[in-house]
């Protein structure tokens, strides 16, 4: 009975919310105009190499992020000259409640929700009042060697990248940032999620190459470069992914 009013009170409050979420959704979707996008940097491990990482990051780190955006939509026949614009918002010292281990989809909802709150209660004005909020959740690389999953939520238009709190892996840190905002924009997981590895043939920067292997590029939502079918690598930085016809369609950038 009383997990039933619960669930009850869940779907209101998931029913009141749907409205304005499937409004902030469409306009987003729609590229009339340049969205804006807020990164909110988070000592997620207390640590000396995060704080100083969270430092040292500049309005202009996440320039390349812009520049891509642009590019790939140029690519993909997109008129908008200035798709997304990044800035870098004010650290935040709460750390996100974890994510949780189950599969069960009521959990999901559940932390969804909780995030959406968290996110509402935590993060701090900024203008232009973003249509995305990425929360980069640093971690020294000398005591964290496996980072929890990154999520990019699009109810809210919230994504989470847990990232490396070092220098030379910031291009990485780009790539992961990027994948995310794009899952806040309707694009899905292109790769097999039991083996990591590239979904043939949307999961390809190029899918027509002769021979196949290896690939130099990553499609951003596979997120791994396939060099032969059991292996895949890393992008080091944007400059090695791409943004597939998959991925566009689903983010509204093709109509095809
Ligand atoms: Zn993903």
């Amino acid at each position: 009975m009383f997990k039933r009013i619960r669930i009850a009170i869940l779907l209101f409050i998931l029913a009141s919310v749907a409205l304005g979420t499937w409004k902030s959704q469409s306009r987003t979707r729609s590229w009339q105009s340049t969205l804006y996008v807020t990164v909110f940097p988070i000592n997620a491990d207390g640590s000396e190499a995060s704080a100083r990482h969270i430092a040292a990051l500049e309005e202009s780190s996440f320039e390349p992020v812009e520049e891509y955006l642009d590019a790939q939509a140029n690519e993909h026949g997109l008129a908008q000259t200035r798709p997304v614009m990044v800035s870098l918002g004010s650290r935040i010292e709460r750390v996100p409640p974890p994510r949780p281990r189950t599969s069960s989809v009521l959990d999901a909802i559940r932390w969804s929700l909780t995030i959406r709150y968290w996110a509402w209660a935590n993060t701090p004005a900024s203008a232009p009042k973003p249509d995305i909020r990425l929360y980069a959740l640093f971690y020294d690389p000398a005591t964290h060697h496996v980072m929890p999953e990154s999520t990019g939520l699009q109810k809210g238009q919230i994504g989470l990248a847990h990232l490396f709190a070092e220098k030379r892996m910031h291009g990485s840190n780009l790539v992961i940032l990027t994948h995310e905002m794009l899952h806040t924009l309707g694009a899905t997981d292109l790769y097999d999620l039991r083996t990591t590895l590239p979904l043939y043939p949307d999961g390809y920067a190029k899918p027509k190459q002769s021979p196949r292997y290896p690939q130099t590029q990553a499609e951003l939502m596979a997120g791994r470069i396939p060099l032969s079918e059991t292996q895949a690598d890393i992008p080091l930085s944007l400059r090695e992914t791409v943004i597939g016809a998959r991925t566009a369609r689903e983010i509204g950038w093709l109509h095809d």
